[in-house]
């Protein structure tokens, strides 16, 4: 099989463009790629889990491999909510308020079983959301009372993982949102 010989301006045109380094590649893949490579994460601990996410952050654990170890204190510089913890009905208005707040394509991980399902109050707890995913929506459940540290990193990496297949035209159609946490009410 022989070599293609390309017209002479063409050749010299591909020298040029492969000598400025063109990286050709889709809009999707480039913005996921931005997107899962910085997650900014709204610190949100409400209880023991907490603990357990601060420790993420520290040396042994060192997020920040993952590009994920920003915590931020207000809503407003954050795309992921990690909820750690118990979450009561009063508290629950506010998360939700919170989570509008955030810009948009925000993610939220739930940790741990309170945050999910209630945890030890899910049958007698009067006062607890029987599940975050009542207000907002989660992307990811971490299992676990309290999950590991490093529960949550493999959480985090598969959130990543989503990320990866998101689509800046599907993004925004993909989420929903119900319509209680819209008017602040939530229920047990
Ligand atoms: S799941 Fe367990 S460790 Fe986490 S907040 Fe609830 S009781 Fe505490």
């Amino acid at each position: 099989m022989g070599t293609i010989q390309l017209p002479e301006e063409t050749q010299k045109k591909l020298d040029e463009i492969v000598g400025e380094n063109i990286l050709l590649t889709t809009v999707d893949k480039i913005s996921n790629w931005a997107r899962y490579s910085a997650i900014w994460p709204f610190t949100f601990g409400l209880a023991c889990c907490a603990i357990e996410m601060m420790t993420v952050g520290s040396p042994r654990y060192d997020l920040d491999r993952f590009g994920a170890g920003v915590f931020r204190a207000s809503p407003r510089q954050a795309d992921l909510m990690i909820v750690a913890g118990t979450v009561t009905l009063k508290m629950g208005e506010r998360l939700a308020r919170l989570y509008h707040q955030m810009p948009e394509p925000r993610y939220v991980i739930s940790m741990g079983s309170c945050a999910t399902h209630g945890g030890p109050y899910w049958q007698h707890g009067y006062h607890v959301l029987k599940g975050v995913d009542r207000v907002v929506p989660v992307d990811v459940y971490v299992p676990g009372c309290p999950p590991r540290p490093e529960a949550l990193i493999e959480g985090i990496l598969l959130l990543q993982k989503k990320i990866r297949k998101d689509s800046i035209t599907r993004a925004s159609l993909k989420r929903w949102f119900p319509a209680k946490s819209q008017t602040g009410q939530v229920s047990a």
